[in-house]
């Protein structure tokens, strides 16, 4: 049983579908948004009711767009959850699409304990922007991170997005460069996936998508020049300065305890993973769905060979009171002639090309 938890707030609403995207998450409108933050209300006391022995550490509004709530509402969202839950939060996060993060007033939030804000960016060239379905200009997130700084709130992170349509190293490199130019301490880059039930999806033929060995190229300029700029790798996608990796995000590959509140949010609370549909219906009745047991061996292997940390000896005897199995270390040897993993005595970790094959590099680690 761990004494701390990490709570995820979904906010399901967008201005617009983006056609990429396949998170749940519906068209805005201030009726179903103001009634939805009274069922999150409703929710976040019951829940910190049945989790009252627990402390909240790291909190993280995510979706959908959260920024189009407002400030007042997300501030009263905020003090509820610190009126209910026992806190000693450290981090507070929201995701902010630049179309809407504009209107909202920083000094506020970070008054009502917002320390942390992560910006959907993903690209600053017009063309990959237009076909991602996205309106902003380089200028728009100038201005937007000069009014979260003069809000009070300096850790800022950017969303990158490797291998969208038409993208190649030099406008992959001036997306990066533009992030520096920031001056922000967090980068989250991810890969395009293509995901079925999206128009993306229905036209995928037409994208001018890089091949697999492009993507290869992308991917390694993109780990390359980040470290070089001072972004250290620390998860598959995930870059910061140092001291600055996201605390909230770090509970997932960690195994640590988190609660999920809203339609499609999972959870990993006492060994339970479970979540609540999409849809408002089982959210707003309170009905979650089994997904199954959590935080095993294999499962917390699995996730921490995602953080270039890897997994590490002490931090596996310590949850699990036994040392790593010696075939990891066997298999994970095996595959350093391939230039996939990194091995010493006590700990195994993948590369950055082992990184480009996670899913198979693991798999061959933990299950031969
Ligand atoms: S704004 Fe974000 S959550 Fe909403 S559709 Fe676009 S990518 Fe998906």
């Amino acid at each position: 049983m761990q004494d701390k938890l990490g709570l995820y707030i979904h906010i399901p609403f967008c201005g617009k579908k983006c056609p990429y995207c396949s998170f749940y998450s519906c068209r805005y409108s201030r009726k179903m948004s103001d009634e939805y933050c009274v069922n999150l209300t409703a929710m976040i006391k019951l829940y910190s009711q049945l989790y009252k022995s627990k402390t909240l550490d790291t909190i993280y509004f995510g979706g959908g767009t959260p920024s189009l709530l407002g400030t007042q509402r997300l501030v009263s969202l905020l003090d509820a959850i610190y009126k209910y839950f026992n806190c000693a939060v450290k981090e507070t996060t929201i995701e902010i699409n630049p179309g809407s993060g504009m209107k909202l007033d920083y000094s506020e939030l970070a008054k009502a304990g917002l320390n942390r804000v992560s910006i959907g960016m993903q690209s600053v060239n017009a063309d990959e922007l237009a076909e991602l379905g996205r309106k902003h200009t380089p200028d728009t997130i100038r201005e937007l991170v000069c009014k979260i700084r003069n809000g009070g709130i300096d850790n800022i992170s950017v969303d990158l997005m490797c291998c969208i349509p038409n993208q190649d190293i030099a406008s992959l490199n001036k997306s990066i460069h533009f992030c520096k130019e920031l001056d922000v301490n967090h980068i989250s880059a991810y890969m395009l996936k293509i995901e079925e039930g999206t128009p993306f999806y229905q036209k995928r033929d037409l994208l001018n998508l890089p091949n697999e060995d492009e993507e290869r190229n992308l991917y390694l300029f993109l780990c390359n020049e980040l470290e070089n700029l001072g972004y250290k790798q620390y998860e598959i996608s995930n870059f910061s300065k140092p001291g600055f990796e996201s605390k909230h995000n770090l509970k997932y590959w960690n195994c640590d305890d988190y609660l999920g509140l809203g339609p499609s949010a999972h959870s990993l609370v006492d060994g339970r993973r479970f979540y609540f549909k999409d849809g408002f219906s089982d959210f707003n009745n309170n009905i979650t769905t089994f997904e199954s047991e959590g935080g095993d061996e294999e499962e917390y292997s699995m996730l921490r060979l995602r953080l270039t940390q890897g997994l590490i000896s002490e931090g596996y005897f310590e949850r699990y009171h036994k040392p790593i199995p010696e075939e990891y270390f066997v298999r994970a040897r095996e595959l350093m002639s391939h230039n996939l993993t990194n091995v010493t005595d006590d700990s195994i970790s993948l590369t950055t090309e082992g990184f480009l094959l996670s899913n198979s590099v693991i798999a061959k680690i933990l299950w031969g």
